[in-house]
C-alpha cells in the first residue's frame, strides 16, 4: 500500500518521580562495580533541557510529568506542595498525573492542580460519593498538525496501602478496564493521531498493562525509579521510565505517519553540570528555598558511611533511621519503617537538616505497639507479597519494609505467604504467642490491623533522627543482614 502521508516529528520529554528535589543533589551511579555519588539534577537544569529542545524542534515537543513531583523535600512539604507551582508553570509541562501529590489530602492536591497552567490527568481516580472522575481522564494536545491523546493514570495504591488521609473521599482503580474505551473514544471519535499514556502504576504493572491493552502508542512509566537506558516495546507500545529525583530526563523522538509511530529514538539524559541552569527557574528555586536555607544547611552530624536507599532488601539510610527510632523508644526491641524509594543518598561526611528532611519528609510521629510473634510473621509475609508478587497488579509495596532487631531469611521465588524460612528476634527464633515491643513510623511501617497498645510517642521522626545524629556522630551505618533472601 502506498504511504499517503508524510512522516511528522514529535518529541516527548519525560520527567518522573522528581520528588521536589529543587536543586542539584547527590545521586548514585555505578562505576567499575562500585557505587559512586555525583551531584546532578535541579529544576533549573531540567528547564534548560526543555527549553533547548523546544527551540530546536519548534512546535513538536510534548513535556509530560508522571507525578511524585510536589512532595519529598522540606520546602515542598512545608507549603503542602504550593511552593512548586511557579517553578512547574515556568517549565510549561503539558500534563501530569499523581501519587504523593495526594499526601496533603485530595482537596489540597486539587487546589494545587487548579493553579497549574496544565492539566492533571487521572483516568482512575473517582469521587467516592458521586463515582465521577476527580480529574479529566485525558487531554487532546495539538503538536505539529497532529492531535495527541494524552491519558493519565494516577498511582492505584493510594487508597490501598497508604495512610487513609491520602484518599479522603476518593478511590482509585488500576485504569486497565477504563483504558480500552477511552482509547476507542480518542481514536474513533476524536480522531487523534497518537495515544500517549502518562502513568504512575509502576514499571512491572505498566508492562502488564501494555500487554493487555491494545492501542497505546507510547507509555511513560513512573513510580518505581527505573533508569531505562533503552526504550522497551511491548505489544507495539513504546515504554520509557527515567530514574528519579529529577536526575534524569527521558527523551523520545518519534516519526509518525498514518496515525502510527514509524520509528523512534530514545535518550536517557543525565541532568549534569554540562547543562546550564535556566536563569528564570533558578530565580524561582531560590525564592522557594531562601526562607529555609539557614535551617536546611545546619549540620547536625557526620556519617562515616554513605547513607543510601537504593536497595530493595535493606539500606544504610533506613538502618540509621531505625536506630534513631529505637533510641527514643525506651524498650522496643524491633523497629519498622516503610520501604520508601525516594530519598537522595547522603555521601559520607557532614549530614545537614536538609538531608534529615530528605530521609523522612513526612515527619510522622514515632509510634510503638506490641506485636505477637504470629502478627510479626504475617505482617512480613504480607509485605513480601506486596513487594514481590508474581502478579504485577498485586505489587503494592515500595521496597521491602525496613526492619531492625530481627533477621529474616526468605525465598523471593516462593508463593504468597510461603516465603519466610526463618525469623529471629534478637538471637532467638520468633515465638508465635510471645509479645514483642516495636517502634515504628506510619501505618506503612506497621499497618493498623497489627499490634496492641498502639500509641504515638511525643516525638516526631525528624527530631528523633536529628537528635540521634547530634548525640552519636560520627555515625556508622552498615547493612546488618536484617532482611536476607536465600
Ligand atoms: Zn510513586
Amino acid at each position: 500500500m502506498k504511504e499517503i502521508s508524510e512522516r511528522k516529528q514529535l518529541t516527548i520529554l519525560q520527567m518522573n518521580d522528581s520528588h521536589a528535589y529543587f536543586e542539584r543533589h547527590p545521586e548514585y551511579f555505578w562505576k567499575n562495580g562500585e557505587q559512586i555519588y555525583e551531584n546532578v539534577g535541579g529544576y533549573a537544569r531540567i528547564a534548560t533541557i526543555l527549553r533547548q529542545c523546544r527551540e530546536a524542534r519548534s512546535g513538536t515537543v510534548l513535556a509530560l510529568d508522571n507525578g511524585d513531583t510536589i512532595h519529598g523535600t522540606f520546602p515542598a512539604v512545608h507549603s503542602e506542595g504550593e511552593t512548586l507551582i511557579p517553578i512547574l508553570n515556568a517549565m510549561e509541562f503539558d500534563a501530569m498525573t499523581g501519587h504523593w501529590e495526594f499526601a496533603y489530602g485530595p482537596e489540597q492536591f486539587l487546589k494545587v492542580a487548579n493553579t497549574l497552567s496544565y492539566p492533571t490527568l487521572a483516568v482512575n481516580c473517582y469521587d467516592s460519593k458521586t463515582g465521577k472522575r476527580v480529574f479529566p481522564a485525558y487531554q487532546i494536545i495539538e503538536r505539529n498538525d497532529m492531535q495527541i491523546g494524552v491519558i493519565g493514570i494516577a498511582a492505584t495504591i493510594i487508597d490501598k496501602t497508604m495512610p487513609t488521609s491520602f484518599s479522603k473521599g476518593v478511590y482509585f482503580t488500576l485504569g486497565n478496564e477504563e483504558l480500552p474505551g477511552i482509547i476507542r473514544e480518542l481514536r474513533d471519535i476524536e480522531q487523534v493521531d497518537l495515544i500517549v499514556v502518562v502513568s504512575h502504576l509502576g514499571y512491572p504493572q505498566e508492562l502488564q498493562l501494555a500487554q493487555e491493552v491494545d492501542g497505546i502508542d507510547v507509555l511513560l512509566s513512573g513510580h518505581t525509579h527505573n533508569r531505562l537506558y533503552d526504550a522497551v516495546v511491548v505489544n507495539d507500545t513504546i515504554i520509557i521510565q527515567s530514574g528519579c529525583h529529577g536526575s534524569f530526563i527521558g527523551r523520545l523522538d518519534l516519526e509518525i505517519a498514518n496515525r502510527r509511530v514509524k520509528s523512534y529514538q530514545h535518550d536517557l539524559i543525565t541532568v549534569d553540570d554540562s547543562i546550564e541552569p535556566d536563569p528564570e527557574v533558578n530565580a524561582l528555586v531560590d525564592k522557594a528555598l531562601d526562607p529555609h536555607r539557614d535551617m536546611l544547611d545546619t549540620v547536625v552530624g557526620h556519617t562515616q558511611d554513605a547513607l543510601a536507599r537504593d536497595r530493595v532488601m535493606e539500606t544504610t539510610m533506613d538502618n540509621l533511621l531505625l536506630h534513631a527510632l529505637i533510641s527514643v523508644s525506651d524498650d522496643a526491641e524491633l523497629a519498622f519503617s516503610n520501604g520508601w524509594r525516594y530519598g537522595a543518598p547522603v555521601p559520607l561526611g557532614p549530614v545537614t537538616m536538609n538531608d534529615v528532611w530528605n530521609i523522612v519528609p513526612v515527619n510522622p510521629a514515632v509510634s510503638t505497639c506490641d506485636l505477637s510473634g504470629i502478627e510479626l510473621w504475617n505482617m512480613l509475609e504480607e509485605n513480601l507479597e506486596r513487594t514481590f508478587s508474581r502478579d504485577p497488579y498485586q505489587q503494592m509495596g515500595g521496597y521491602v519494609k525496613r526492619c531492625l532487631g530481627m533477621n529474616m531469611y526468605f525465598k523471593v521465588e516462593n508463593p504468597k505467604n510461603r516465603r519466610i524460612n526463618e525469623l529471629f528476634v534478637g538471637s532467638t527464633r520468633v515465638e508465635r504467642s510471645k509479645k514483642y515491643k516495636a517502634v515504628f513510623i506510619t501505618s506503612q511501617g506497621v499497618p493498623v490491623k497489627y499490634g496492641d497498645h498502639r500509641k504515638d510517642l511525643n516525638i516526631r521522626a525528624v527530631e528523633a533522627l536529628s537528635t540521634y545524629l547530634r548525640e552519636n556522630s560520627p555515625v556508622s551505618s552498615k547493612l546488618e543482614g536484617n532482611v536476607v533472601p536465600i
